[in-house]
């Protein structure tokens, strides 16, 4: 197989094409041929005036394609500088990071920027939608930015709501939807660029939990059906329950893992 076939997902030719002409010069080890994100031993500290926090202090950890991984902890312990990290949203002092063979400390900011948007989607606690915008505007947006035509991105921006089941409400304004149904809406904004990894910063603790577990369910369908892979990141043991691996972290460091299946 050319090597840089595994860079890209399984299903479209569309998409093998996307990646590859992203990623031109990457070449991909045997490892990562098997697991899609490779995190070793990264290091990060924040400087807050005089003082220096070390929010990561030599975190390794892989995940394979198609996993759905969970990462606890109490408030503080870095988790969400870990996803910043790991995503390619913020730059390590130490360690590297591997996502599906590249390199994120190899590419430039530019080519780093195009692969995060053509590779990951991100969904936060709070949904960072834009109260002006309608749900089918604010799940294209990222689309119209990337350059897609109107017509085609809002084709997309709809499909991608009929995945979660808001087709119906894709002229709704965010003050028009519940909480659930905004989390949604978010979900379909990271699904539109058909990614192969989602990061989800606590992504139902703002939700009531039926609420959550209709999420969670959505997340759990997307992996299944459309083998993406999910890093998320949660205080809610029910949810860590349903993902295949639960890592802690405690003060900067992995301090254990469990599998489930
Ligand atoms: P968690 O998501 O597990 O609650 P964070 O990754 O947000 O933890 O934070 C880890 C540590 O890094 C904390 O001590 C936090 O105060 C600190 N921290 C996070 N972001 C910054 C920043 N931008 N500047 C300074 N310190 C930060
Ligand atoms: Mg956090």
């Amino acid at each position: 197989m050319n090597q840089e076939i595994a860079l890209t997902a399984p299903a479209t030719t569309a998409r093998q094409e996307r990646t590859s002409t992203t990623l031109p010069a990457q070449r991909v080890s045997t490892a990562a041929q098997t697991a899609i994100i490779n995190i070793d031993n990264v290091v990060k500290t924040y400087e807050s005036g005089s003082q220096q926090v070390r929010a990561l202090k030599g975190v390794s950890l892989s995940v394979e394609r198609g996993e759905m991984v969970a990462i606890m902890g109490p408030s503080g312990c870095g988790k969400t500088t870990l996803l910043n990290c790991a995503s390619g949203l913020d730059v390590v002092d130490g360690g590297r990071i591997t996502i599906a063979g590249a390199d994120l400390a190899e590419l430039s900011d530019k080519t780093r920027t195009t692969f995060r948007a053509r590779n990951m989607g991100f969904v936060f606690q709070t949904y960072n939608l834009l109260p002006v915008l309608s749900a089918v505007e604010n799940v294209e947006l990222p689309l119209i930015v990337s350059g897609v035509n109107p017509r085609e991105a809002r084709q997309r921006a709809l499909q991608a709501l009929e995945t979660v089941s808001l087709r119906q409400l894709a002229n709704n304004r965010p003050a028009q939807l519940s909480g659930g149904q905004r989390q949604r809406v978010n979900i379909a904004r990271a699904l539109v660029n058909e990614p192969d990894i989602v990061w989800a910063d606590e992504p139902t603790g703002a939700l009531d939990s039926k609420t959550a577990d209709d999420i969670m369910q959505l997340m759990e369908t997307l992996n299944r059906e459309k083998g993406l892979t999910f890093v998320i990141v949660t205080h809610d043991p029910a949810i860590g329950a349903r993902c295949n691996r639960v890592v802690r972290m405690r003060d900067g460091v992995i301090v254990s893992e469990e599998s489930h299946k």
